[in-house]
């Protein structure tokens, strides 16, 4: 007799987990701890776990207090400041929940919204993003930097989302398990997963000025976000075949640097130009050595991509899962 077990990952105790970075909040982080607590209270079966990303105010001090009072508040204090990014990561690797809500500290984003992502989730998403679509900060040096970063995201990922920067998302736990966040990453996660197969859907969420505290950001971040969005593309399209950006690149120079080598030539028959005097045969030497380092970058990157993946035993695949039989 063959019996067919059904293998997926394990599930948590837990069917929801609300992460929350932060960083110097104590004047947010009491009327926080309240509207979570009124939007998830008696529906869900929960934790919520507050990252210290380093505070230097009084922070630490009141999320002691909640988790006095309350067992189901977990507190993860970072030993300086090291970002967002790795803020929400330490929240993620410690999640017990099923369900994975994210959001910000400082009130901005709203925990009545918690139950719309939800549902939204139920419907058959893995990942479900916020829009802030009125959002409430300053237009020149926030929201336009932002919109043009989303457009360019967009176009890139080719998951087509209006705000990547959202924090108030809802995950299935298995989602994240996959992802390793670096930099300005966190933001990229609906278009790694969606990359990885999961279902990414939006969701119009409520959001507000702050009011207390300061801002942790300015422009500087859009650059970050950037350059993260040229790394996550090149790793996502071709990080187990480098050879094909590199290699693709060689060839094309190296057709230049022929078709230039032949006007040259054909100058030096036809025209009779002095052929060291004439600059396309500067050119064609620049593109034959620029072939010869793409070329050899791509075997290099090849090399090192065999590393990465074999040293970590890190499959270059998503398997969502396996039937088998159990006495084979
Ligand atoms: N934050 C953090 N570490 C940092 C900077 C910010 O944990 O190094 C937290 C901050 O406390 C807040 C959230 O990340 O809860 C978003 O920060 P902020 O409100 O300054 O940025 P924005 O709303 O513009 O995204
Ligand atoms: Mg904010």
């Amino acid at each position: 007799m063959e019996d067919t077990v059904k293998t997926t990952r394990p599930t948590g105790q837990l069917q929801l987990s609300i992460v929350v970075p932060l960083l110097d909040e104590e004047e947010n982080l009491p009327a926080l701890y309240e509207q979570i607590q009124r939007a998830v209270e008696g529906r869900y079966e929960y934790e919520i776990i507050f990252v210290d990303d380093g505070s230097t105010d009084g922070s630490f001090r009141i999320l002691q207090g909640f988790h006095a009072a309350d067992p189901r508040v977990r507190v993860i204090r970072f030993r300086r400041n090291f970002g967002q990014t790795a803020a929400l990561s330490a929240g993620f690797a410690r999640a017990r929940g099923d369900l994975v809500i994210a959001m910000d500290a400082d009130l901005q984003n709203d925990p009545a919204d918690i139950p719309m992502l939800l549902a939204k989730l139920d419907e058959g998403y893995d990942v479900v993003s916020g829009w802030r679509k009125k959002r409430q900060d300053k237009a020149l040096t926030r929201r336009l930097p932002s919109k043009m970063a989303n457009w360019l995201i967009s176009r890139i990922t080719e998951v087509r989302l209006h705000d990547y920067g959202c924090t108030l998302k809802a995950y299935r736990r298995e989602v994240l398990a996959e992802t390793r966040l670096y930099g300005e990453m966190h933001r990229f996660i609906p278009a790694l997963a969606s990359w990885s197969g999961a279902k990414v859907a939006e969701c119009v969420v409520n959001h507000r000025p702050r009011t207390a505290g300061r801002a942790k950001y300015g422009l500087e971040r859009t650059v970050k976000v950037v350059l993260d969005l040229i790394t996550i593309k090149f790793l996502g399209s071709f990080s187990t075949k480098p050879i094909y950006v590199f290699g693709g690149l060689g060839l094309f120079t190296t057709g230049l640097a022929f078709l230039f080598g032949l006007l040259v030539i054909y100058d030096k028959l036809a025209i009779g130009t002095d052929m060291s005097g004439n600059p396309l045969l500067i050119l064609t030497a620049v593109l034959m050595i620029t072939t010869v380092q793409f070329i050899l970058m791509g075997l290099l990157a090849e090399l090192l991509v065999r590393t990465y993946h074999e040293s970590q035993n890190r499959a270059t695949y998503v398997i969502k899962e396996v039937l088998e039989s159990r006495d084979l």
